[in-house]
């Protein structure tokens, strides 16, 4: 229980039970999906640009809490950057997930959440799945994301 606990702290759960920029967008711009077949995890993710900058983005899906939490966190973090900064900011997060130890800049604020994932590597993809869909977005990349074969 103790593990489960220091998993699902309380920012993972709050933003599970309450996702925010859940939905979708009247007038999207971009729109990419993803899909961790591992856990059932799937995110549609919409986003509308106003120049180079994030004016909204919005996701609907069904997932575990990991990857609706993560989900949930990122469009609040990137919501209003450019897509530089956002593609610089899921670099970010995936060295955090998958790499060594804290964020070398720091200033990750809630993202840092969910580096407890790290401890568990079958949540490591659910955790990065709306990160990597939004790559997909931003770059416009029309395949679907899959967390299989890489
Ligand atoms: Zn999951």
């Amino acid at each position: 229980v103790s593990d489960l606990l220091s998993l699902y702290q309380e920012i993972i759960l709050d933003h599970n039970k309450t996702p925010r920029n859940f939905g979708r967008l009247a007038a999207p711009d971009r729109s990419a999906d993803g899909d961790n077949p591992l856990c059932g995890d799937r995110i549609h993710l919409e986003l509308a640009l106003e120049g180079e900058t994030l004016r909204e983005i919005a996701f609907e899906g069904q997932g575990c809490a990991i990857s609706t939490a993560s989900a949930s966190l990122m469009t609040e973090a990137v919501k209003g950057k450019t897509v530089e900064q956002a593609l610089a900011l899921f670099a970010r997060v995936r060295r955090m997930l998958t790499g060594g130890g804290p964020d070398p800049e720091g200033e990750l604020g809630k993202l840092e959440a969910l580096a407890g994932v790290r401890a568990y590597p079958m949540r490591v993809k659910c955790a990065t799945l709306p990160w990597h869909t939004l790559g997909a977005a931003l770059e416009d990349r029309a395949d679907p994301v899959t967390t299989e074969g890489g």
